[in-house]
């Protein structure tokens, strides 16, 4: 009797009126190509192994907030200075294209107003200070909101006596902000030094690509260097190298590169990063840590106090122009 029913029912098969006949429908997204193999990965599974492809174990690029969701403990970010905004101080146009417009566009695209997030944290229970580059956000290059964020996160990690991480994807330095734009690579270094002078650990981990400006600033200074695999690192493109050694360059410098000649301390798989960092930071010690369990009382109420800033030179005057920069960058 069953058997009778099913044989009268015609067959069913859901299509589309322009599919051929037999073909399947399959999800857009429910494949992805690896964009180094080009081996097709079924996209839960490539996102559950944190966008490292199985097959060649390529580390695809990941935006900030996936970064953060990646290192840090489960719902403790605390983002600060989220709504600060690049202005245009330059009045920059190339051809048709207004940098204003770019940056709308970018904001638009990401849902974040700059190319860097950064604020508290935990980290295996660890309290950490954390400073992340979005590359999706005008290819993460450090501009004046980039370079003053990071250097309010250093001083941030200085004052609270909290181990800094700096987590870099860029592209360099961001031509539409000019010699703006470079000076932050001073501005960001000298905060360093005095977070060095606090004796606050400083982790910078460089990931696809990290690149110009940014190596050849806070991004190579860390205590400890960490580069996650086949990571591009380096000053200069390609096509600077070759015209200005009039060598042909086969391939760009890479992470494996660096560690060859010193340049990093390690090279840690994307699934190794959160237990080694948090190891790094236990091995750092105690001392650092104003929150963390096994703190000397004394120690907790007297935090480690910065040097006196300069008050006078150079220094006092690259400091009176970064707060006309601050306030450029920041009122709204
Ligand atoms: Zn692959």
């Amino acid at each position: 009797m069953v058997k009778e029913i099913f044989r009268r029912r015609p067959r069913f098969i859901p299509q589309r009126k322009e599919e051929p006949l037999g073909e399947r429908v399959v999800p857009q997204d429910m494949w992805i190509s690896c964009r180094k193999c080009h081996e097709l990965l079924y996209t839960k599974e490539y996102e559950d192994n944190l966008k490292v492809c199985p097959k060649c174990g390529n580390h695809d690029r990941l935006n900030a907030p996936e970064r953060i969701a990646t290192l840090l403990d489960a719902g403790s970010f605390e983002e600060l200075d989220a709504g600060l905004q690049s202005r245009d101080p330059l009045q920059f146009r190339a051809g048709d294209r207004v940098y204003t417009e770019k940056l709308a566009a970018d904001r638009r695209k990401t849902g974040l107003a700059e190319a860097l997030i950064y604020g508290r944290g935990l980290l295996e229970g660890v309290p950490v200070v954390v400073a992340v580059h979005n590359f999706p956000f005008r290819a993460g290059t450090l501009g004046v909101v980039v370079g003053e964020k990071l250097t309010r996160a250093i001083e941030l990690a200085a004052r609270e006596a909290t181990p800094l991480i700096v987590v870099s994807a860029s592209g360099g330095a961001r031509m539409e902000e000019g010699v703006f734009s470079l000076m932050q690579m001073a501005k960001t270094t000298a905060a360093l030094a005095r977070l060095a002078e606090s004796m606050t650990p400083y982790i910078s981990l460089l990931t696809d690509p990290t690149i110009g400006g940014v190596p050849a600033s806070y991004a190579m200074l860390g205590d400890v260097n960490i580069a996650e695999p086949g990571a591009h690192i380096h000053f200069a493109g390609g096509r600077v190298v070759e015209e200005t050694t009039r060598q042909k360059s086969e391939t760009l410098p890479n992470a494996e590169f660096m560690l060859q000649h010193g340049m990093i301390d390690m090279i840690v798989t994307r699934a190794e990063l959160r237990p080694t960092i948090a190891r790094l930071l236990r091995i750092y010690g105690t001392r650092c840590y104003r929150h963390s369990p096994g703190v000397a009382a004394q120690d907790m109420a007297a935090p480690h106090k910065l040097p006196a800033p300069p008050s006078n030179g150079d220094l006092a005057k690259g400091a009176a122009l970064s707060e006309v920069l601050v306030s450029l960058a920041g009122e709204e």
